[in-house]
């Protein structure tokens, strides 16, 4: 092969790439639609209570661009602080800039350790009371990009604890309080929690009058990475009648919560512990990104 020749033939190749992989984006583009199940009801104004629910399909203008629709989630999720999307960054409001796909491929356990904020968005929460026993390591939610907690709710414990607010938990239930991160007004979120978990019949109290810690700045037992409860998103409830893997390592999943308690904190972006193959039922997380459409 001559000189000339060997640099067409790498002209043609690089062509061939680029074409393929556009393609490749339009079809993923288009079996994404599938996944748009949720919407965000209420966002009209900057403090009203969001409330999320199961809802049809949806087709807008934007699907037809290569926008993951993990990004479009994330932008309709924190709107506060989201100032726009491209193919694969997320601009904050602040000037900064996230990359979406690090380009990586890796296993569930890199994926756990290193995640991108693809990875973290890579499995599809389950909401409602329909779900399936999770598969091996189902586990949506449970991967956390920790730089974009960091940069919502603040990247140390005391940034964290400038947040925190105390609210009232189950007011005619019980004298208790929780602290919780007044960021993303995740306390409004969690007060609409409690006033619809005031109202449940006395038999279904018991799971969620006696809650079990919400802000704690620490990490992950056995691990390097920081639990949801550093962020002041999360709130444990009841222990006594709560199954946890790490209590029972066979990883035989178990629950005992109801799921009208269930229901009750994915109307208002709480996702749950108990719809992961690493179940923990006693835990919720404010995670609206799982619970919208894209659109
Ligand atoms: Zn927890």
């Amino acid at each position: 092969m001559t000189f000339k020749n060997k640099h067409l033939v790498i002209f043609l190749l690089i062509i061939t790439l680029i074409f393929s992989f556009e393609c490749k984006n339009n079809t993923q583009g288009k079996s994404n639609l599938d996944q748009n199940k949720y919407e965000l009801k209420e966002q009209t104004q900057e403090h009203s209570i969001k409330e999320f629910s199961k809802d049809t399909i949806k087709k807008s203008e934007e699907n037809k661009s290569n926008i993951p629709d993990g990004l479009k989630k994330l932008k309709k999720a924190y709107p506060d602080f989201i100032d726009s999307i491209d193919n694969n960054n997320l601009y904050f409001k602040d000037g900064t800039k996230m990359i979406y796909d690090d380009g990586r491929k890796k296993t569930f356990d890199e994926m756990l350790e290193d995640p991108d904020l693809e990875d973290m968005m890579s499995q599809e929460y389950p909401m409602g009371k329909d779900y399936e026993i999770p598969d091996v390591n189902e586990d949506p939610g449970r991967i956390r990009y920790e730089p974009f907690f960091m940069k919502i709710y603040g990247s140390s414990a005391s940034e964290v604890k400038k947040y925190l607010v105390t609210i009232k938990w189950m007011p005619k239930s019980t004298n208790a309080s929780v602290t919780i991160t007044s960021r993303n007004s995740v306390d409004i979120q969690l007060k609409a929690v409690s006033d619809e978990l005031d109202k449940l019949p006395q038999n279904l109290k018991k799971y969620v009058t006696k809650t079990a810690g919400t802000f704690y700045w620490r990490n992950i037992a056995g691990t390097e990475r920081l639990s949801a409860h550093s962020f002041g998103i999360a709130i444990d409830i009841n222990t006594d009648y709560s199954d946890y893997w790490q209590w029972d390592k066979t990883l035989t999943y178990k629950n005992r919560i109801p799921l009208e308690i269930v229901e009750i904190f994915e109307r208002y972006g709480f996702i749950w512990g108990g719809k992961w193959y690493h179940y923990d039922t006693m835990h919720f997380e404010y995670r609206p990104e799982l619970l919208v459409s894209p659109n």
